[in-house]
């Protein structure tokens, strides 16, 4: 007899991670995506012009500022902040959408945001500080995205050690010293908090199944 396994039923988790502009964040969240299929990118909607190669609906919503304005005044963004002169936010809709369809939710939002969402929905959320392994490295990887200009990588890495001193706000913390041990730790803190006790909503029922038939 063919026994078929019901996975044990869970609550949906939103991972955030910061970090500032350079600590390879962007490149971790990428690689996290394309290797697991129940998590599932928020897409933040932003006032910034796209860079070449960003894509509208992809990387963000690309809004001008009055629409910015309108999704926060009829309460569509979950958080909202001002980073670098220009506004970004987290449009609410989706995320509820992903959590309700029983998936994970990634979001690469910086720390004001962090703290907004920490209040609205502690219990769902693992947060995640990427600090870069020096502070050179954080400038040559800034001037290797070659996308901004000068003058944008200077006030970037002014304002990285702003965003640096936010660390002790999050769960965990993982210095980005080479790519694929960063992306190791950050799944092992993944598939960790998927097995939390209290995320594992469906343990009730299935432990009762299992003690029926002792
Ligand atoms: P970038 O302009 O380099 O794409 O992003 C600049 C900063 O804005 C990054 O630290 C990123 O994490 C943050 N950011 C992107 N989207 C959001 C968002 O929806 N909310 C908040 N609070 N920060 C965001």
């Amino acid at each position: 007899m063919t026994q078929t396994f019901v996975p044990v039923r869970r609550r949906g988790l939103m991972l955030v991670l910061s970090s500032p502009s350079g600590a390879g964040k962007t490149t971790i969240a990428r690689e996290l995506l394309a290797t697991d299929p129940q998590l599932e990118m928020s897409v933040s909607a932003t006032t910034r012009a796209p860079r070449p190669g960003e894509v509208d609906g992809k990387d963000y919503h690309f809004v001008d500022i009055a629409t910015f304005e309108r999704m926060v005044s009829e309460g569509e963004m979950l958080e909202h902040a001002k980073v670098f002169d220009n506004y970004y936010g987290t449009p609410a809709k989706p995320v509820r959408d992903a959590l309700a369809a029983g998936k994970d939710v990634l979001f690469d939002i910086d720390w004001q945001g962090t703290q907004q969402m920490r209040q609205g929905a502690r219990s769902d959320l693992a947060s995640i500080f990427i600090l870069p392994p020096a502070v050179e490295e954080l400038e040559r990887r800034l001037k290797s995205r070659a996308q901004d200009s000068e003058e944008v990588v200077k006030k970037r890495m002014a304002k990285a050690g702003d965003e640096m001193s936010h660390w002790p706000e999050y769960d965990y913390i993982v210095v980005n010293h080479q790519l694929d041990s960063s992306v190791a730790s950050v799944k092992a803190i993944l598939t960790a908090e998927r097995l939390k006790r209290e995320r594992q909503v469906g343990l009730p029922d299935f432990v009762n199944a299992l003690r029926s038939k002792t």
